[in-house]
C-alpha cells in the first residue's frame, strides 16, 4: 500500500509505503536516490540491534557502500550536538553532495538525521525508515526535521522531504507497550481533528479481545499517513491547515521541554496535552462537553495518561508563553469545535488554560 504526497508547484512527490516486509526491500528501494553508491545510515542503539544489520545488508545488496552512525535512544538525542557529530562524522569520512541518508528508527531518529541532511553540504537527499507506531503514523511524514533546545522542542529545523518513506508494520512487534501507546496519541489526534472514522476504529480495538496490539494498530498506520499526506500537500510550510496537527501540542510540547526531555514520551505528553485542549474548547470554541469527555476516555482507554503527578514547573509555564515572547499578540492553540474539525485560536489571556492545565493535576 502506497500513498503519495504531491506538493503544487514545488516538484515535490514522493512515495509513503505501508507494508510488511519493505525492511528487506530498503537498499533497491533506496539505490536511485544514491547516485554516488554511499548510504549513511543513522539509526539508534535499540533500533540498531535490532533493525540495523538486516537493513545494512539490503543496503549493501544492493550495490552501496554503507556508513553507520548510531545515536543513544530517546528524546535527548534530538540536540544540536547529535547533529553536528553526525555531520562531523560524514564529512570526516569523505561523504559528499551524493551521498543518501537513511533513517532508521522513530522520529527522534527522523527528526535528528533529516535535520543534518538539510544541513550537510548545503542539504543532501535522505529516505526514511521509520520504526515506531507514531513515527509510522505521523513523524516521518511531511519533511519537517529539527532538534531541540532547551528553550523549547524543535526550535532548530527545516523544511527538508525525504524522497521516501518506508514503513514497516511488522517492525512495531518489537516496540514496548508504553511506546506503542505513545504512538497511539498522535492517531487519536488525527480522529479528533479530521477523521472520527479513525475515533471509531480506535474504540473498536479497545474493545477487541486481544486489545491494543502491533498486529492490530497496523490498520491505523495507513489511515494516519493518508491523512498527514493530505495535510502536507494542501500546506506544506506550516501556513494554514497543517498547523491544525499541533492539537494538544501547545501543552504537550511545554511539558515535554519544562518537565525535562526524557520524561514523557512525546504521545504521552501530547495526550495529556490533548486533554487539556478538549477541555478548553469546550469554554472557548463551543465544543460539547460529551465529545470532550469522550476523548478522555478513549484515551484512558488506550493507556495514556490523561492527569499530571504534581503541579507543572516554572519552566513548563515559560514555555508555554514562549509564543507571546515571540511577539505574538497571544499564545496559538488548536481548539476543536466539533469532533472532525479543528481551528486556530490566538489566546491573548492564559488564565483558562492555566485553570484547566492546574485541573488535571492529580489530588492525592
Ligand atoms: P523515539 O524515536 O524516541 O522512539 C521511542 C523509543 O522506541 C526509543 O527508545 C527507540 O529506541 C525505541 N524504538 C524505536 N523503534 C523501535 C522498534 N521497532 N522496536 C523497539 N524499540 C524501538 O520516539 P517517537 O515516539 O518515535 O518519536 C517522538 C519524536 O517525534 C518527538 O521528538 C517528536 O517531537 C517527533 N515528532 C515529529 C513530527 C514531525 O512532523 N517531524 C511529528 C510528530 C512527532
Amino acid at each position: 500500500m502506497s500513498v503519495r504526497i504531491r506538493i503544487a508547484g514545488r516538484g515535490i512527490e514522493y512515495p509513503v509505503m505501508v507494508q510488511r516486509g519493505l525492511l528487506a526491500r530498503v537498499g533497491a528501494l533506496a539505490r536511485p536516490h544514491a547516485p554516488g553508491g554511499h548510504a549513511l545510515l543513522v539509526t539508534d542503539r535499540n533500533v540498531g540491534r535490532l533493525y540495523g544489520a538486516a537493513v545494512e545488508r539490503s543496503l549493501k545488496r544492493a550495490g552501496l557502500r554503507v556508513l553507520r552512525a548510531t545515536l543513544p535512544s530517546g528524546e535527548r538525542a534530538k540536540s544540536f550536538a547529535t547533529v553536528r557529530g553526525l555531520c562531523e562524522r560524514w564529512a570526516k569520512e569523505g561523504a559528499g553532495r551524493n551521498a543518501l541518508v537513511v533513517a532508521l528508527g522513530g522520529g527522534v531518529v527522523s527528526d535528528a538525521a533529516g535535520f543534518a541532511a538539510s544541513v550537510f553540504a548545503r542539504g543532501i537527499p535522505w529516505i526514511v525508515v521509520p520504526t515506531t507506531l507514531l513515527a509510522q503514523a505521523d513523524a516521518a511524514i511531511g519533511g519537517k526535521v529539527g532538534v531541540n533546545l532547551s528553550a523549547g522542542k524543535n526550535l532548530l529545523g527545516a523544511y527538508h522531504h525525504p524522497r521516501a518513506v518506508l514503513s514497516d508494520p511488522a517492525v512495531l512487534s518489537t516496540l514496548t507497550r508504553r511506546a506503542l501507546r505513545s504512538g497511539l496519541a498522535e492517531v487519536v489526534k488525527m480522529g479528533v481533528i479530521r477523521r472520527p472514522a479513525i475515533l471509531r476504529q480506535l474504540w473498536r480495538l479497545c474493545d477487541a479481545k486481544g486489545g491494543v496490539t502491533p498486529e492490530a494498530v497496523g490498520p491505523l498506520v495507513l489511515a494516519s499517513a493518508v491523512e498527514k499526506a493530505r495535510f502536507v500537500a494542501l500546506d506544506e510550510r506550516d501556513e494554514g491547515q497543517r498547523l491544525l496537527l499541533n492539537f494538544g501540542h501547545t501543552v504537550g510540547h511545554a511539558l515535554e521541554a519544562g518537565e525535562g526531555y526524557g520524561r514523557f514520551q512525546h504521545g504521552e505528553a501530547v495526550a495529556i496535552g490533548m486533554v487539556a485542549a478538549a477541555r478548553l474548547s469546550v469554554r472557548a470554541a463551543g465544543l460539547d462537553p460529551i465529545s470532550a469527555l469522550e476523548i478522555e476516555v478513549l484515551l484512558q482507554r488506550l493507556g495514556l495518561p490523561t492527569r499530571l503527578r504534581r503541579a507543572p514547573s516554572a519552566r513548563f509555564w515559560s514555555a508555554l508563553e514562549r509564543d507571546k515572547k515571540r511577539g505574538r499578540k497571544g499564545v496559538r492553540v488548536v481548539l476543536c469545535p466539533a469532533i472532525g474539525s479543528a481551528e486556530v485560536y490566538e489566546l491573548t489571556s492564559l488564565t483558562t488554560l492555566r485553570q484547566i492545565v492546574m485541573s488535571l493535576v492529580r489530588r492525592s
